[in-house]
């Protein structure tokens, strides 16, 4: 690399070196691994605009960690959270727009100003709370705007349950989804399929019903139903994240849980009736097959049945069972 070198007065071979440096960032000295040009000939520092920079955020950098404040991707991130735009965020927090841009660029934010941002981050009451006492400098739309990202945020828990639904059941193996790509829809509509054609049925057998429908479908057609994960639990084979999977069916209104006669465990009702459509010919007649095969167990003997399958006996407390079980199947085929 050449750069223009001042002592030697010429176009020279120069080289980066890395070396222990001090820079003040606010008064205080922080020591960074700074980059810094070098004449090849002379050996003079080269200044080069490009490294000053990376050495000056290094040192912001850490300066701000050593105060715990935020940085600019911090402020970006609680920005995208709430769907504001700098001028909005500034108006309420009673900042000026051009110290949000500033602190986006990478300048430190005050203490002051750093705290009020995190707690802008951590509490939607707060949020709600300037909404409210800022509307009329916010105007009509930002403050719209802001409110649907709120409700959105806060009162959809349910969308935080499929987020973490979908990331539990995902999975690059194709043997512990059984080649489908996890269906939310289609668990969902599995589930209300057996709560309707199965009444009071308990919640530790619709969890194995599960299991059956999708390992006898890929049984039969090598490819599961809703793509959902099962795991080897003290009970049986089930849905990774089940007791999620309910929460969620029931935060969405697809069933309820009731308390059972003993007081001990839970049934499950259907709320609303089966989209069909969702499945195929086939994952239909899986559906009905398992249904009519294990519609007058009880739970214990279904406990029972589902302990003596090979998915079951082959793989340890808390594993994924591999769909390739559903090729052996013994209570169904
Ligand atoms: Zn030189």
């Amino acid at each position: 690399m050449r750069a223009y070198c001042h002592a030697c007065e010429a176009d020279t071979e120069c080289r980066v070196e890395r070396r222990d440096e001090v820079y003040p960032v606010k008064g205080e000295p922080i020591a960074v691994s700074a980059e810094v040009m070098v004449c090849d000939t002379c050996g003079t520092d080269l200044f080069n605009a490009e490294l000053d920079n990376r050495n000056l955020e290094l040192a912001f950098r850490e300066y701000r960690q050593r105060k715990g404040l935020l940085g600019a991707e911090d402020i970006i991130r609680i920005r995208g959270k709430y769907d504001l735009s700098q001028r909005s965020l500034a108006t309420l927090l009673g900042w000026s727009p051009a110290t949000v841009a500033r602190y986006e660029m990478g300048a430190i934010p005050s203490v002051p100003h750093s705290e009020q941002l995190s707690r802008l981050d951590e509490d939607m009451a707060y949020v709600r709370g300037l909404a409210e006492a800022k509307a009329n400098q916010l105007g009509q739309l930002a403050k719209r705007k802001l409110e649907a990202r709120l409700g959105q945020l806060g009162d959809r828990p349910e969308r935080l349950l499929e987020a973490y639904l979908i990331a539990q059941h995902s999975t690059s193996d194709d043997m512990l989804c059984g080649r489908s790509e996890f269906d939310l829809d289609k668990a969902a509509n599995m589930i209300s399929f057996f709560a309707r054609n199965i009444s009071g049925v308990p919640k530790s057998m619709l969890l194995k019903l599960l299991w059956y429908a999708d390992f006898l479908s890929f049984g039969r057609m090598q490819k599961s139903i809703s793509g959902m994960v099962y795991c080897h639990n003290h009970y049986g084979p089930i849905p990774v994240a089940h007791d999620s999977l309910l929460e969620y069916m029931q935060s969405v209104g697809i069933i309820d849980l009731k308390p059972d006669a003993s007081g001990m465990g839970e049934y499950v009702e259907a709320m609303v009736a089966l989209r069909d459509d969702l499945f195929t010919e086939e994952e239909r007649e899986v559906l009905n097959d398992v249904c009519a095969r294990f519609c007058r167990c009880t739970a214990r003997r279904m406990k029972t049945i589902s302990h003596k399958e090979d998915g079951y006996i082959g793989t340890q407390m808390k594993e994924a069972i591999p769909y390739s079980y559903g090729l052996t199947l013994k209570a169904i085929q």
